[in-house]
């Protein structure tokens, strides 16, 4: 095993380097690769650390439940020797897995957020009067890094998120990592946890960077500390169905977002507040929500965790941006590459009557991709659009945004970010 020197507390002494499986110490590690397939024995021993982690990681701070390193991003991802588990990449699915590394970066109120650092994935230390726990001062982004045949690793248009992220974080009064700060940590967190990409088509690696109010108030104000954090999960498909097309149901009660809320922005609170329809909508077999607008309650807004379009006659329209939906990075992307393909895109208000004449309807998302609908009920009425798979407009639509976001094509729109 690989053992860090440690500069802590003003003694020296030689500690492992052991990345940590939620609050405790563990010395078995998940094994996502096949390597170990016919290993005699489930649970291996282990035989060098997690990460061949260069001299440049150094430990400096370790207890039970807390080991901390500091990067300078240049680190082996030369991972292959030990396991406790495989991961069946033929079934995977969009479920939270531990994985070896996450990154932190801390920030003052007023101040800028610096020194960033890996350290060994794990439960965080947080005050019970932190602005995140009581107020919901909190944002998340989530985005994706795929592997390549060629072993390469693409991201998406991180710089998207992170100009996201930015000004969600000026509408809930927190500071933000720049765009750059953001897009580094990214690399530095996925190239730290290589090994968890799933094989070329057969899934990504979800990146969930955190944006929350840390630090302790009482009186509702902002935050006195901020914590930028990311971790990242292996995934498959998001909706159970796979690419099969859902089934949504429209809410007619719940509402999403006001005008002047933060319905615009990806804060942590547009979620919670939102489990309540998913949830019956989920009890009564649909596979998600499609909200409407508050004032009118008729104009489409969008599902629960993606965007949505609708497909009339070769014409595609998506609900305007106006602050309370939230500006898809795929429905952004979808819409330029549908343009580009020369079909016609019009952003406007669209009515729930317009459902039932819709050609195909779709909805875009980081996690959901391009995913079908195969049928909407409002009302008790339900309308179907071709239940067994892509309408011909979504279809050509989802083949094109996956050969770019998997590097399929010469020309990437410079779009993806690539990482080796
Ligand atoms: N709407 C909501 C409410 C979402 O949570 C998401 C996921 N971020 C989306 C739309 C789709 O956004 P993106 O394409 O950037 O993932």
């Amino acid at each position: 095993m690989e053992r860090g020197g440690v500069v802590s507390g003003g003694f020296h002494q030689n500690y492992i380097l052991y990345p940590s499986r939620a609050a405790a110490f563990t010395t078995r590690l998940h094994y996502p690769f096949s390597s170990i397939r016919n290993s005699p024995s489930s649970s291996l021993r282990i035989r060098h650390s997690p990460c061949s982690i260069s001299s440049s990681f150094i430990i400096h701070e370790v207890s039970r439940n807390r080991c901390d390193a500091v990067s300078s991003n240049s680190y082996s991802t030369d991972v292959t020797e030990f396991a406790e588990i495989e991961i069946d990449w033929d079934k995977i699915d969009f479920g939270f897995k531990p994985t070896d590394y996450m990154y932190s970066m801390k920030c003052s109120r007023g101040g800028d957020f610096s020194n960033g650092q890996l350290q060994p994935f794990g439960n965080i230390e947080v005050n019970p009067s932190a602005a995140v726990l009581n107020y919901g001062q909190g944002l998340f982004e989530g985005l994706k890094a795929y592997r390549k045949q060629d072993g390469n690793i693409l991201l998406f248009r991180p710089e998207e998120n992170a100009i996201r992220m930015r000004n969600g974080a000026d509408r809930m009064c927190m500071p933000s990592p720049t765009v750059q700060q953001f897009v580094e940590a990214v690399k530095t967190t996925v190239l730290a946890n290589k090994r968890w990409i799933p094989p070329p088509g057969k899934g990504s690696l979800y990146i969930r960077p955190l944006l929350m109010g840390t630090g302790a108030v009482l009186g509702l104000a902002p935050a006195p500390e901020y914590t930028f954090l990311i971790f990242v999960s292996p995934v498959g498909n998001y909706f159970k169905e796979g690419v099969a097309p859902i089934n949504l149901i429209v809410e007619n009660e719940f509402h999403r977002a006001t005008p002047g809320g933060t319905g615009g922005v990806k804060t942590i609170g547009n979620y919670a507040a939102v489990l309540k329809a998913q949830s019956i909508a989920k009890a009564k077999g649909y596979s998600d929500v499609l909200y409407l607008d508050c004032v009118h309650n008729r104009y489409l807004e969008e599902v629960s965790s993606c965007n949505i379009f609708i497909v009339k006659d070769n014409v595609i329209s998506t609900p305007e941006i106006k602050g309370t939906i939230l500006p898809g990075i795929t429905r952004k992307s979808i819409i330029e590459v549908a343009r580009s393909l020369g079909f016609k895109v019009e952003e406007r208000n669209v009515t729930v009557d317009e459902l039932v004449e819709a050609d195909e309807v779709f909805c875009t998302g980081t996690a959901v991709v391009l995913s079908p609908v195969g049928s909407i009920t409002y009302k008790s009425q339900r309308f179907s659009y071709g239940e067994d798979g892509f309408g011909t407009v979504s279809k050509q639509l989802y083949t094109s945004l996956t050969s770019l976001q998997m590097g399929l094509t010469e020309d990437n729109m410079n779009w993806t970010v690539q990482l080796s």
